[in-house]
């Protein structure tokens, strides 16, 4: 049996039922999940009463598995291949981004048909981010099956499909960190976390880690941050601690308070940018003169680190194997996939850093 998590109504919990999946047609290609992240992005989904999406809904967009059948056309991977699911794909040539050489700003995703059901009742399923990798097998677009060597565990290969390039790339690509350059990073969870490592393999001179939690501080540290300040004051520490501010500020906390901290932290002409899906209805209070225009302060939006995963997947995990990146400290839990659901409600006060499912 083919099992996939399924979100099946708003209000209702998240349950691991039986699907059936079709066929990967033209230029798609079925894979065999072994491994998918929990990512807060699906929690988002729930709170959200689906986010928009049309029910059922297949959970799950942090997927690591090998490629097991290949559609009419598919000529980017072969049967047996092990691959990681970006739910990036950038379409290439249809939008004007893609048309002008810019892939990173792709607003037109490459997708799959659908082509997975519930069981019960045959009713196609809405995949999260054009994956829904929490299912034993799915079918996605070849673009979104990007090839990773075999030496690299699935456990650790998945988080490349969400949350660790989300936070590399936001310091890699959606405002590449300048070798020597002041970066702060504002919230040290998974995301936060992974700002530090890209930080890092970018070169910057210096990292400050702000969060709340003296354990997250410490790991922080660990992983690349050359201080580590408490969130209360930060504003204030991380301008001493910079000889006047911070070139990048990066806030990985959900809160606008967390954004509003990072502009008011960065050194003339930086950059704040903003990494995380916000929660609705929050509003950014800042001052024009005095936060933005006076001291020449920009923000930043980054989606998932606005990767061009065929290229920067295979990067990011020969940076691992190299020892340059330290995927392994981020898989803190495994878990069954019938233990997602409570997974996914643990993310409300997160202990580790990931918990990944094993399939
Ligand atoms: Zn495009
Ligand atoms: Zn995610």
């Amino acid at each position: 049996m083919t099992r996939g998590l399924v979100y099946a109504e708003a209000g209702s919990p998240p349950v691991v039922e039986e699907i059936t999946v079709d066929p990967p047609g033209p230029f798609e290609v079925s894979v065999r999940i072994e491994a998918c992240g929990v990512c807060h992005t699906d929690l988002h989904v729930i709170e959200t009463g689906g986010w928009g999406m049309p029910f059922p809904i297949l959970l799950g967009h942090e997927g690591a598995g090998v490629v097991e059948e290949v559609g009419d056309e598919v000529s980017q991977v072969v049967p047996g291949d092990r691959v990681v699911v970006a739910w990036r794909a950038p379409c290439g040539d249809s939008c004007r981004a893609c048309r002008r050489g810019d892939p990173r700003r792709c607003s037109n995703n490459l997708r799959p048909r659908r082509r997975l059901h519930r069981a019960s009742d045959g009713s196609l399923l809405t995949a999260v981010l054009r994956s829904g990798a929490f299912a034993d097998t799915i079918v996605v677009h070849e673009a979104q099956a990007v090839r990773m060597p075999a030496a690299l565990p699935p456990e650790q290969a998945c988080l490349l499909a969400c949350g660790f390039s989300t936070g590399a790339g936001a310091a890699l690509w959606t405002t590449p960190v300048q070798p020597g350059s002041a970066v702060a990073v504002i919230g040290c969870g998974g995301v936060g976390l992974a700002v530090v490592q890209g930080a890092r393999l970018a070169g910057a001179g210096a990292i400050v880690a702000v969060d709340v939690v003296p354990e997250k501080l410490e790991l922080a540290r660990e992983l690349g941050a050359t201080h580590a300040v408490h969130a209360d004051n930060a504003v204030a520490e991380v301008k001493a601690l910079t000889d006047g501010g911070a070139d990048y500020a990066f806030s990985a906390i959900t809160s606008p308070a967390g954004l509003v901290d990072a502009v008011r932290m960065c050194a003339y002409g930086g950059t704040a940018t903003l990494v995380g899906v916000p929660p609705p209805g929050r509003t950014l209070e800042v001052d024009l003169e005095r936060d933005l225009f006076s001291p020449k302060v920009g923000i930043a939006v980054t989606h998932g680190g606005d990767t061009v995963p065929q290229e920067d997947f295979p990067f990011l995990a020969q940076a691992a194997l190299d020892g340059r990146l330290d995927l392994q400290r981020f898989v803190t839990r495994t878990i069954g996939l019938e233990d997602v659901p409570a997974a996914l409600d643990e993310l409300h006060h997160p202990t580790g850093v990931r918990t990944v499912a094993l399939l």
